[in-house]
């Protein structure tokens, strides 16, 4: 992958000192990801080419690419449904054809009867045997052969307006002020790290991959699996930890207050729940408890699938900090979800004589500011919002500890974000990050090396696995009965809808259309609809009215993907779900499933599916273990799309891939410690290389 990273400007060499390079020139290598000259050596190909022999025509194969020597014996123009000019070259071994379809009056001439040319192309079949179209060529004056390349020739990703050879060129320009000194490569793994990970040096994996020898084995390469990428690839990797875990190491600088596990208080909580926690849920909270006893701040994220009671497991975490005498604050991505935990929190805590507050960007006028003023001077204990929480006009008391929900929604800089929220107090509060997307756990410790994490793995019992099935949409009129029959019975009903060509517009447009379908289908059940493009207001009036079961059946986009909870919901109808992530799916659906009744997920799919999408329906079908589903999907559809563009540190990877690379992964936090504690100036440097400028300033917030 080679996205476009922000790249250095600090201690590096611009642009312009390589010959060649104009305004317009570093405009085009900007387009690239390049910034500054050292830039280049790290912008490696994409493929290679064979040029270092010439291959006889006999030994041609069609769909390789190959340096063919001969003499023309023809040169005609043909006349045929498009003109070409067809040129015919004989070897010792056999004849080729060239086809120009675009070509000169010049070159017309210049293909004379015994020309000799030195070409390269790829071979195809043809209607006179094997052709070359367009290929490069080049006029072979004297009867000796010019000499072959001596290295595999690099292809490498460009743009327009950058042909390949003025690529190479510069790239070649850059390695040559490397020798001589005008430009500076720093090896920044010690020779000790290397040889105990068994590494090639930086420069000779550079040399390689740009300028590999004739003998380079190409396969190996083009896998991505030789040493000389390997070694890049984990220092790569190597960066994007060292800068998250650079974050955890500034957040930890600062003290965040010593919370006691909290006696009296839990027990009265626990006593009042009307379940008792699961083993799951007791083992995350004895590592959470543990660790907000000490004053280092604690940065943990809580893996849970959908429904395995995380909510409960951050309360009791909130009681431990309001007994210690500090607040508590709970955010969520949404203004619904913040309300549903308002309202648990409310429930669970008011008995005990805790206030709890809520705020959310909804919340105007005196009923904010009186909000904020219970949260300042510490009467509100607890406090549950959305991102308002964090806004820098809402100061608390004492905050002892933030836990934000479904961390999928937030990055790396929020977190950074709640560092400043202790201000008062002169304490950072520790951090509970909890998520629901099951991300594996090979995934989990690169993408959140800064946090520590728990996982959940244990549902409450007495739950049912929803039953999943996919269904064509030609059979739509089945899956309407269906719902039908659901209502009579007194159940209610989800239809999703699914984004549409990445079109908000289109997709709410379309769910509007579904509502139409549906209640004209269903005259007897009352149809609701939630959309993105409604106004909050809108979409909470409806939601609510579905919760108290006023709407029989909800048409929706993907907005519910989260939190919500409404256990009378029987049935789910997912339409186009080949259009999402299969733990995006296994989110949503999620929301079925929640009381005591067997719950069904109606996967409508529009025919024909590919075989990957096939493949992923089932994975869905089979499994209800979102961790199993991730670890498919991570198979199926690679890290990026698993974890979503948001999460920062792990997108725009330029040359590892995580899932190709992933035994890397231990070694690479291996050497992040070693970095740490041996060599700590390279460490900065290192993060800039890879991850430029930007990375650099997570680090200072
Ligand atoms: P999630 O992990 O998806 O956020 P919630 O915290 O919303 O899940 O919990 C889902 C439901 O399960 C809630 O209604 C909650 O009260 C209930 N619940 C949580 N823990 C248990 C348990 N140990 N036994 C039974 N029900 C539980
Ligand atoms: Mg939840």
């Amino acid at each position: 992958m080679s996205t476009a990273v922000t790249r250095p400007a600090s201690g590096a060499t611009d642009l312009d000192t390589l010959k060649g390079v104009g305004p317009a020139m570093r405009e085009r290598l900007e387009r690239l990801g390049l910034q500054a000259a050292e830039d280049l050596l790290f912008h490696l190909p994409l493929r290679y080419q064979d040029r270092t022999r010439v291959t006889p025509i006999a030994g041609l194969r069609a769909g390789h690419e190959a340096v063919v020597e001969g003499e023309v014996t023809a040169a005609d123009v043909i006349q045929g449904r498009r003109r070409s000019l067809l040129v015919r070259l004989r070897d010792g071994s056999g004849i080729l054809s060239l086809r120009f379809f675009h070509f000169s009056q010049a070159q017309t001439t210049q293909f004379a009867r015994g020309t000799r040319l030195r070409l390269f192309g790829e071979a195809r079949s043809g209607s006179t045997g094997l052709e070359m179209y367009h290929p490069e060529y080049r006029l072979l004056k004297d009867d000796t052969g010019k000499e072959v390349e001596e290295t595999l020739t690099p292809v490498y990703p460009t743009t327009e307006g950058l042909a390949q050879p003025r690529l190479r060129a510069l790239i070649r320009q850059a390695f040559e002020h490397l020798d001589q000194g005008s430009l500076a490569l720093e090896e920044l793994i010690p020779e000790s790290l290397r040889s105990r990970f068994r590494l090639p040096a930086l420069r000779e994996s550079l040399d390689y991959l740009h300028f590999p020898p004739p003998d380079a084995p190409l396969e190996t390469l083009a896998e991505g699996h030789h040493p000389a990428q390997r070694r890049l690839a984990l220092e790569e990797l190597l960066a994007h930890q060292l800068s998250l875990y650079r974050i955890r190491l500034r957040i930890q600088e600062d003290a965040a207050p010593a919370l006691p596990a909290s006696g009296g208080l839990a027990t009265r909580f626990l006593t009042q729940l009307p379940f008792s926690l699961t083993g799951a849920q007791r083992r995350v909270l004895s590592e959470i408890s543990a660790d907000i006893t000490q004053t280092i701040p604690m940065l943990r994220l809580v893996q849970g699938d959908v429904g395995s009671g995380k909510t409960v497991v951050a309360a009791m975490a909130m009681l431990q900090a309001v007994s210690g005498g500090y607040q508590a604050a709970l955010m969520a991505p949404t203004e619904l979800l913040a309300e549903q935990h308002y309202k648990s929190l409310k429930r669970w805590f008011e008995p005990l004589g805790i206030e709890v507050a809520w705020l959310s960007g909804k919340l105007k006028g005196k009923a904010r500011l009186d909000a904020k003023t219970r949260i300042s001077e510490g009467h509100a204990r607890v406090v549950a919002g959305t991102h308002a929480l964090f806004q820098e006009d809402v100061h608390f008391h004492r905050l002892g500890l933030a836990v934000i929900d479904e961390q999928h929604r937030f990055g790396v800089h929020q977190r950074l974000a709640l560092r400043q929220k202790g201000e008062v107090s002169g304490t950072t509060p520790h951090q509970l990050i909890m998520t629901a997307t099951p991300i594996p756990r090979t995934l989990a410790m690169s993408a959140y090396a800064d946090l520590d994490v728990s996982v959940i793995d244990e549902l409450p019992p007495g739950r049912t696995p929803v039953k999943t099935i996919a269904v064509s949409d030609e059979r739509r009129g089945e899956v309407t009965e269906r719902i039908r029959n659901a209502c009579l019975e007194g159940r209610q009903v989800y239809w999703v809808c699914t984004l549409i060509e990445e079109s908000e517009a289109l997709t709410c447009q379309a769910a509007e259309v579904t509502r139409d379908t549906l209640t004209e289908a269903l005259p007897e059940f009352q149809v609701g609809l939630v959309h993105g493009r409604m106004k909050a207001q809108e979409k909470a009036e409806v939601m609510n009215a579905f919760r108290d079961g006023e709407v029989d059946l909800l048409v929706a986009t993907t907005v519910i993907e989260v939190g919500v909870d409404v256990p009378n919901a029987s049935l789910m109808i997912i339409e186009n779900p080949e259009r999402l992530g299969l733990a995006q799916l296994h989110q949503l659906r999620g929301r079925v499933g929640r009381g005591t009744v067997e719950s069904f997920c109606v996967l409508l799919y529009h025919p024909p599916l590919s075989d990957t999408s096939r493949e992923r329906l089932a994975v869905l079908r089979d499994s209800s273990d979102g961790f199993r589903i991730a670890e498919r999907d991570l198979e199926l559809r690679g890290p990026g799309e698993v974890l979503g563009t948001r999460q920062t540190g792990l997108v725009g990877m330029k040359i590892a891939d995580l899932t190709r690379d992933r035994d890397l992964l231990d070694p690479v936090r291996g050497l992040t410690r070693a970095m740490l504690d041996q060599t700590p100036e390279s460490v900065d440097p290192l993060i800039r290389r890879w991850l430029g400028e930007a990375a650099g300033q997570y680090g200072q917030v």
